[in-house]
């Protein structure tokens, strides 16, 4: 189902439009912002389309549908992103394969990567995705366990451990969001403060769709969006 108006093209030039007029609004560079297309489900004759079209981020959050995309559009020029929730046992498929691990949820999760990162013989950029919903959302480090697990992720020496990530509870308007994006910039801010040692907190992966020009007006550097760029899914 496809019922956004405008080819994919035409809608990869808003969404990087609007993400530019968002950052000039807040006096941010416009190119401190990525726009990660976000593919699931798509087939890959559309996600070649976005990339064609300038998309130079792909985010996605089933290990089996990205490994297949990643075989056939390659790594030339594509930077691939995983963004879903990772079990534990999947760790082992998704460390080196992927730029950035957006998802990364608990410390048990974050020490997996990093023991498998350390037998590939590599590092692996990781966010760390905070439970801002408190009870609506289940994934992600509360904001005060973060704070307390800083010390045993900076013990992780093959994590790169680069900012944060958050979905807040999903919304009707997205200026009920903007409290969710303002909070997650606020803890990366006081995580920096707390010092962080190896930790550095310069991303803030925020916003979707409906919600990604308050993002980018609070800080986001990566905003990751679906629909707007591929329609509706069935999902
Ligand atoms: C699906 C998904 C998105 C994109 O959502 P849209 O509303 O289609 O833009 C962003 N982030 C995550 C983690 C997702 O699973």
């Amino acid at each position: 189902m496809d019922t956004e108006p405008g080819t994919i093209a035409a809608r990869v030039r808003t969404v990087l439009d609007e993400i530019h007029r968002a950052a000039i609004r807040a006096g941010r560079a416009p190119d401190a912002i990525q726009l990660v297309a976000v593919s699931k489900t798509v087939c890959v004759e559309r996600l070649r389309e976005a990339v064609d079209a300038g998309i130079r981020h792909v985010g996605e959050n089933r290990l089996q549908e990205a490994l297949l995309k990643i075989e056939s559009l390659g790594r030339d020029g594509v930077v691939w992103h995983f963004i879903g929730a990772l079990q534990r046992r999947k760790v082992k498929s998704v460390v080196g394969r992927f730029e950035t691990i957006h998802s990364v949820d608990s410390l048990a999760l974050a020490e997996e990567i990093d023991r498998r990162a350390q037998d590939a013989g590599l590092r692996q950029r990781v966010l760390l995705e905070v439970n801002l919903g408190g009870e609506i959302r289940k994934n992600g480090f509360e904001p005060a366990a973060l704070l307390a697990a800083l010390p045993a992720l900076n013990g992780l020496e093959s994590l790169d451990v680069h900012g944060l990530m958050a979905i807040p509870p999903p919304s009707s308007t997205a200026e009920e969001a903007r409290p969710y994006f303002r909070r997650l910039r606020e803890l990366g801010q006081t995580l920096t403060a707390h010092g962080c040692g190896n930790i550095n907190m310069q991303e803030l992966s925020m916003g979707m769709s409906h919600d990604y020009q308050v993002a980018v007006e609070e800080g986001a550097t990566y905003v990751r969006v679906g629909t707007a760029i591929f329609g509706a899914r069935n999902d």
